[in-house]
């Protein structure tokens, strides 16, 4: 037969006319020596190539090589027998794998030869198929039973295929539907399960009308748990077959995001509502009052209460803190709050908004109401708190404001609670005190003068005046003040009554009274550098003076400017002296020593305590205006100015009247020993470039001698106009008779 090729003849033809690959393989050598068209087909060579081909070589895989070797190696007494059928492979010469399996039949066995049939028949269509798909089963099967999520598997006709174990215990499947294929039964069940039928109908659509997109349908468990439902569509060649749902349990999430929430709104430590929290359910309580309100008033009801605020701030918590270490500090705070609670309903709010600060609301009350409360919370901390054998009362203070209706700034309410409790501390703290709409109004106009004057330096709205300070025997000038001066293009020409405590306040007066140094500094230095030496009076505040770099500051402010320390005089207050006196007397010492001159400024004012002024390095004491504005007449004030001078000449020092406005005045004071002075009399504050002007006149300037001012010199304008009003400030000093003054040349 033309496709058999070789011996033994005999098997040639019976070897064609199978169908399956089959070749013949000698025994002795290996190799073979017959084989059909099939054969020849599934190793990829031409008919003849097989022939004599080595069968070891032709093993795709070890397992058959060695099932060679066995073969050969056989006793030959077995006589001829079957192997049993065994999957293997056949690489064609082309490299490719085919699965088959194979049968090695020992036709017929002597020492050293013999024969065997070998037949391969082809697994990839049928078995390798099936194998393939149901190892795919498989892994689809695990992959199901692995996710989290539970999944149901339906036909377009709503009938069951499948679910997988977490959907039966999502749905809490009973043992009975689990064994028993009852797709009635298992819809009942899942129907019964749900708190919406309407949203659970909606899913069973989808498995029926099979839209094309995935649907998601949130579905409630009675028990519970909160479902996702995602449907997708199920698809095989091409066509639709129904739908896959998976269902996942959100319910875990949702208690996530509910402790997550809980915890943002809580205070860690008392368990009380944060003051974001607080002021939520503050905003809400409002709204409920105001639909009570509203009801009330259309009904005809009783006059509208409101909601009240109270803010409790524990007195000098602080040394509590520091006395008993933080964690006892903590402990009252816990206790604090344990004890306030108690004094409220259910129905009260209670929140911690600062770090000793809580807040109270009080729904549907009134003032008296709010007091009561008031006085409830006061009294509940004052029972002793007993900390590590330590036995200590705490007081509290209390602001209130009522909210009413229309009033629906929940911030601003607590801001008005927390200003009417900084007020009750202030009165002397353990007491409450109500919120008075005026002080909410200057706490606006405080902002708005705050962000004027940070705005306001840069854009140079603020220029330095300076007032004359003269010798009182014969007018002669014998410094300046520099005073500061803001003209704000929206609010106007601004006072230093007006804003120096509140840049005190903010702590921008370290940047403002700054910038004033440098200018009065490079004023002075100019005029020196124009041959006139006018020493520079400069206001310090008690923060400015308070900075730790001060002194420095100082320095470099003379530095920059090139101006010799004798010239420039710091004006200070009392107040240095106030929380750290030691350190403001070594600070005072660090300037005298740099050689700048310091004066105390609105002497009598302050402590009036002269005791510690020897032991300052003072120069001069500057007796306040509201001293001077009474003289001559007044004797109280006459007294203490001789005794202010005396007790100064005692000790060394200068005095300077400030506010001086009438030759009466001035003559009292000239009499009284006191040597210099400054007020409208002899000039108000003016542009430095004025006084310059009057420099030209002469050098150096000097003020008319009071005794023929009292001829000129009448009483000039009001109070306050002069420091307000910088254009007319600088007509006080001129030539020529009339008003004011008049400067001669020396
Ligand atoms: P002060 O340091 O006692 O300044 C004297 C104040 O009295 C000035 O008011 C001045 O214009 C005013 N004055 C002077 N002579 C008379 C007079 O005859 N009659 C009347 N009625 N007033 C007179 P001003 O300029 O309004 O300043 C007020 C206060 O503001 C100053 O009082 C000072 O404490 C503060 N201040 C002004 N400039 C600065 C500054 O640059 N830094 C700091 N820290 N405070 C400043
Ligand atoms: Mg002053
Ligand atoms: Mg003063």
């Amino acid at each position: 037969m033309a496709n058999t090729i070789g011996a033994p003849a005999r098997w040639a033809g019976f070897i064609d006319a199978l169908l399956d690959p089959v070749w013949m393989v000698e025994l002795g050598a290996l190799h073979i020596v017959a084989a059909n068209a099939a054969a020849a087909r599934l190793f990829g060579v031409p008919a003849s190539g097989l022939l004599g081909r080595d069968m070891r070589e032709l093993a795709a895989t070890p397992a058959d090589e060695a099932q060679w070797a066995d073969v050969q190696t056989a006793p030959a007494e077995h006589g001829p027998h079957d192997s049993q059928p065994m999957d293997s492979w056949v690489q064609s010469l082309d490299g490719q794998m085919h699965p088959v399996t194979l049968r090695i039949s020992v036709l017929a066995h002597g020492p050293g030869a013999g024969h065997a049939l070998v037949s391969a028949r082809p697994r990839d269509t049928e078995v390798a198929l099936r194998e393939e798909l149901d190892r795919r089963v498989g892994e689809l099967q695990a992959t199901l039973e692995s996710t989290t999520d539970g999944i149901l598997v339906t036909e377009l006709s709503g009938a069951v295929q499948r679910f997988n174990r977490r959907f039966a215990e999502l749905w809490a499947l009973p043992a009975s539907l689990l064994v028993q294929r009852d797709d009635a039964a298992l819809k009942a069940w899942l129907r019964g399960r749900v708190v919406e039928p309407g949203v659970w109908a909606r899913v069973q659509e989808h498995w029926l009308a099979g839209p094309a997109q995935a649907v998601v349908e949130l579905v409630q468990l009675v028990d519970g748990t909160l479902l996702e439902c995602v449907s997708h569509p199920l698809m095989g060649a091409g066509a639709t077959l129904g739908r896959v749902t998976s269902f996942r349990d959100l319910s875990e999430r949702q208690r996530a995001q509910r402790e997550i929430d809980r915890l943002q709104s809580t205070d860690g430590l008392t368990g009380l509502a944060n003051r974001r929290a607080f002021s939520e359910r503050l905003a809400l309580r409002l709204a409920e009052q105001q639909a009570r309100s509203r009801g009330a008033a259309g009904a005809g009801g009783a006059p509208a209460r409101g909601v009240a605020l109270l803010q409790l701030g524990l007195d000098r918590f602080r040394t509590i803190n520091e006395t008993l270490g933080a964690p006892a500090g903590d402990e009252v705070l816990v206790e604090t709050a344990r004890r306030l609670e108690a004094c409220l309903t259910r129905s009260d709010l209670l929140g911690r908004v600062g770090g000793d600060e809580f807040a109270i609301g009080l729904a549907d009350t009134d003032m008296r109401g709010a007091e009561a409360v008031a006085r409830r919370l006061l009294g509940a901390l004052a029972s002793p708190f007993l900390r590590d054998g330590t036995r200590f009362t705490l007081t509290g203070s209390v602001g209130i404001t009522l909210l009413h209706e229309g009033s629906a700034d929940v911030d601003g309410a607590l801001q008005q609670a927390d200003a009417a409790m900084r007020r009750a501390k202030e009165a002397g703290r353990a007491t409450f005190r109500f919120h008075q709409a005026r002080h909410n109004v200057d706490l606006r106009e405080r902002l708005r003068i705050d962000h004027a004057m940070r705005e306001g330096l840069p854009a140079g709205h603020f220029r330095v005046h300076v007032q004359p300070q003269v010798n009182l025997r014969d007018g002669e000038l014998v410094g300046v003040e520099a005073l500061l001066r803001w003209t704000d293009p929206v609010l106007g020409e601004m006072a230093p009554s007006r804003f120096i405590a509140q840049a005190e306040d903010s702590g921008f007066i370290v940047e403002l009274g700054q910038w004033v140094l440098d200018q009065a500094t490079a004023i002075a230095a100019l005029w020196l550098r124009e041959g006139r030496s006018v020493p520079i009076a400069v206001n310090v505040s008690a923060l400015q003076f308070r900075q730790p770099d001060f002194v420095d500051r100082v320095a470099q402010a003379l530095d920059r400017s090139g101006l010799p320390a004798a010239l420039l005089e710091l004006e200070l207050t009392e107040s240095i002296l106030v929380d750290d006196a030691a350190d403001a007397q070594r600070r005072l010492g660090e300037l005298a020593r740099l050689g700048v001159r310091l004066s105390l400024d609105d002497f009598g004012t302050g402590y009036s305590s002269l005791s510690y002024l020897k032991d300052l390095p003072l120069h001069r004491l500057k007796i306040d205006r509201s001293f001077v504005t009474p003289l001559p007449e007044a004797c109280r004030q006459a007294a203490i100015v001789q005794a202010v001078v005396h007790m100064a000449g005692a000790l060394g020092l200068e005095v300077v009247a400030e506010g001086v406005e009438t030759a009466a005045q001035a003559d009292f004071l000239r009499s009284a020993g006191c040597a210099l002075a400054q007020g409208y009399l002899f000039g108000r504050p003016m542009e430095p470039a004025h006084l310059a002007a009057l420099f030209q006149e002469g050098m150096p300037p000097r003020l008319e001698p009071p005794a023929r001012l009292e001829s000129t010199a009448t009483r000039p304008a009001p109070l306050g106009h002069g420091s307000s009003n910088g254009n007319g400030n600088s007509r006080t000093v001129r030539r020529g008779a009339g008003r004011g003054l008049t400067l001669v040349k020396a």
